[in-house]
């Protein structure tokens, strides 16, 4: 179709509410709309704001629509960008696992798979600051990013809730943990009074 303003062969909208192509072609609406909008930048802002304040259900409603409908027409941008996505998160974790190792090499220290069963079998697979039994992770009492040892006597069972709290704090809650497992057997009200908050 050729644009009664440019006079080239180009795209145009279509109108599905009147039923027919827009009069102009696409690049030319919105060079038309983008000047419009430069030379009343404050008005037009103001507008769309209020109208989005007073048609929230509708905008929102809109938005989904939009995203979706140009999901539809456009595959390929959303696949690139996922492709992107994915790429560059690969990488970040693969960075994440060397630098790990390569902090487990600087500061020293080594324990087995079987070392850390043990020690959850001797001490009890439980959180050592909540005393969860689900979602049971390692945990380094002195964090490796602050020099910490790779070492069994360097280690905790925290939840995965609590390791992600501790972050890169140096805590030990081994006492707290020996104390959790005397109160299983024994009078939770001993807890309280000494690890209690
Ligand atoms: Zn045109
Ligand atoms: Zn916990």
């Amino acid at each position: 179709m050729i644009c009664k303003k440019c006079g080239q062969d180009r795209e145009f909208y279509y109108s599905y509410t009147r039923r027919c192509f827009s009069e102009i072609c696409k690049d030319c609406i919105k060079e038309k709309r983008k000047k419009y909008y430069l030379a009343n930048k404050d008005e037009v802002k103001k507008r769309v704001s209020l109208y989005a304040l007073k048609n929230k259900a509708k905008v929102s409603e809109y938005k989904i629509n939009w995203a979706r409908n140009d999901r539809e027409l456009y595959p390929i941008k959303y696949q690139e960008r996922g492709k992107k996505y994915r790429i560059e998160h690969i990488e970040l974790r693969r960075r994440e696992l060397r630098d790990y190792r390569a902090r487990i090499k600087i500061n020293g220290g080594c324990h087995t798979e079987k070392d850390w069963e043990l020690l959850l079998k001797n001490l009890g697979k439980m959180c050592a600051k909540c005393g969860s039994l689900t979602n049971i992770e390692k945990d380094h009492i002195k964090p490796l990013s602050i020099g910490g040892r790779n070492s069994i006597d360097n280690l905790q069972p925290l939840c995965r809730s609590c390791n992600a709290k501790k972050y890169n704090k140096e805590v030990n809650y081994i006492p707290r943990l020996l104390f959790w497992r005397e109160c299983f057997v024994n009078d939770l009200t001993k807890f309280n009074q000494n690890y209690g908050n």
